[in-house]
């Protein structure tokens, strides 16, 4: 028979692991996972370039929340029930050790997202959770106490429903038949396509900590950045992205960026310009770069203040100095289109959160309707914080239906 007391919609990392935690904490419960796919965990497959980045060592909910363009404050309370602490605590317990890197990301020891999946795989098989491929649900009907998912081929009967399909446009139109808002979905984590002098031919070259505005809106970001065969990429690139999805989205990525490539005003600028102009007076300004620049940026910089290559330091004047200062604090960069991060990407928009219950997860439209993972309007910057938000609201939801 195909009656459940739990039907978890969607065998990705949002599935998966809430299917894991009901069955574990109320072994009385029939779960099973309804997947469309012929294998579940594609996308934890391929992540964080094959290794899953899985969480990202911030044990602050204060802090970890800013992380998250859409859901900030409504995570909070979630993240104050199960933490990046938690994750590590589960996998860990499964015998899955994790390890920092330097920049906070978490990954498993193995370096291999296999390891995730195994585990999932595992434990789903221990709490005799049914997997069911090639089985994508069409429609979502609630018939008496029963919710009534119907397949292509078949019905499925459940007291306890879990959507946890990510970002299927599909899904979003049969929630809209239940009467769920859904934010229009966009685009998120996503490089800037620049095409200009200053930066061709330098791919590769990285600037530790620049600002960068667009301009005419509110958006600005701190961070590394990255020039690339097609403009610029890297956390000060993406966080606007992520922040600003859906202001670039309505520009149709086509705006200008201002870029301080040296973190000072361009009048303290102009003063060490001035000095350097005495203290350098016959070295040329193009070959020695200055303000910790790499070499081929500064170069660029210098030509495109109309500085030529044999020009010493004492030879400039007024104007190009203060050219020389424009490029560094406030040179704008015409954006035209954007490209896929590493093939890292998230999708802004879903389920509107105003309709869930954080505490439970629960749809506050239709009892025993319960959401996990990116099917919400929830979204984060890249560094193992999309995951986290799976784990978070699968565990919460795991939590409510097991009770
Ligand atoms: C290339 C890439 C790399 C990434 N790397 C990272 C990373 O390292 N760290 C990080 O934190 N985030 C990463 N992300 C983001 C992360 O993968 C997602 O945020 C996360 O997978 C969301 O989990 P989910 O379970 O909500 O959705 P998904 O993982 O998308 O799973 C949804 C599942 O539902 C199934 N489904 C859809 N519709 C139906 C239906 N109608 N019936 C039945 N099943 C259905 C799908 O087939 C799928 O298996 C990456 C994303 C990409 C694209």
């Amino acid at each position: 028979m195909n009656t459940f007391n739990v039907i978890i919609i969607g065998g990705g990392a949002a599935g998966f692991f809430t299917a894991i935690n009901v069955a574990k904490q109320n072994p009385d419960l029939k779960v099973a996972v309804l997947e469309k796919a012929k294998t579940g965990l594609q996308k934890v497959k391929i992540s964080g370039g094959g290794r899953c980045n899985v969480t990202h060592a911030e044990f602050i909910p204060q802090e970890l929340v800013t992380n998250y363009p859409r859901g900030e404050k409504e995570l909070l309370g979630p993240f104050h029930q199960f933490m990046t602490g938690d994750t590590m605590a589960w996998f860990e317990e499964r015998g899955v050790a994790l390890k920092i890197e330097d920049d906070g990301r978490m990954f498993p020891e193995s370096n291999s997202s296999q390891t995730i999946i195994d585990c999932f795989l595992k434990e789903a098989e221990k709490y005799k959770v049914e997997v069911i491929y090639s089985s994508g649900v069409l429609n979502i009907e609630k018939h008496d106490n029963a919710w009534v998912l119907q397949t292509k081929t078949e019905a499925f009967y459940a007291e306890k429903i879990v959507v946890a399909t990510g970002s299927s446009v599909k899904m979003w139109d049969i929630l809209k038949t239940l009467n769920h808002t859904i934010i229009n979905p966009v685009p998120s984590l996503f490089t800037f396509n620049v095409t200009d002098k200053r930066i061709k031919n330098i791919p590769g070259v990285a600037v530790q900590n620049v600002t960068v505005k667009v301009l005419n809106t509110n958006l600005e970001s701190t961070g590394p950045l990255l020039v690339t065969h097609v403009g610029f990429s890297a956390p000060s690139i993406l966080k606007l992205s992520a922040f600003g999805a859906v202001e670039l989205a309505e520009m149709n990525y086509d705006f200008d960026i201002e870029i301080n490539f040296i973190q000072q005003e361009f009048n303290q600028c102009l003063d060490v310009l001035k000095q350097l102009k005495q203290e350098l007076a016959k070295k040329t300004v193009f070959k020695f770069a200055q303000f910790g620049i790499p070499k081929r940026l500064w170069q660029k910089l210098v030509l495109a203040s109309k500085i030529e290559e044999s020009k010493t330091w004492a030879d400039i004047n007024k104007t190009q100095l203060e050219n020389l200062a424009t490029q560094l604090t406030k040179a704008v960069f015409q954006v035209k289109g954007k490209s896929t991060f590493k093939d890292e990407f998230v999708t802004a928009g879903g389920v509107d959160l105003k309709e869930i219950n954080f505490k439970t997860f629960e749809s506050k439209l239709h009892k025993n309707l319960f959401f996990a993972g990116e099917v919400l309007n929830i979204d984060a910057i890249t560094g193992g914080f999309n995951f986290q938000n799976a784990w978070t609201s699968g565990f919460i939801a795991a939590r409510s239906i097991a009770d």
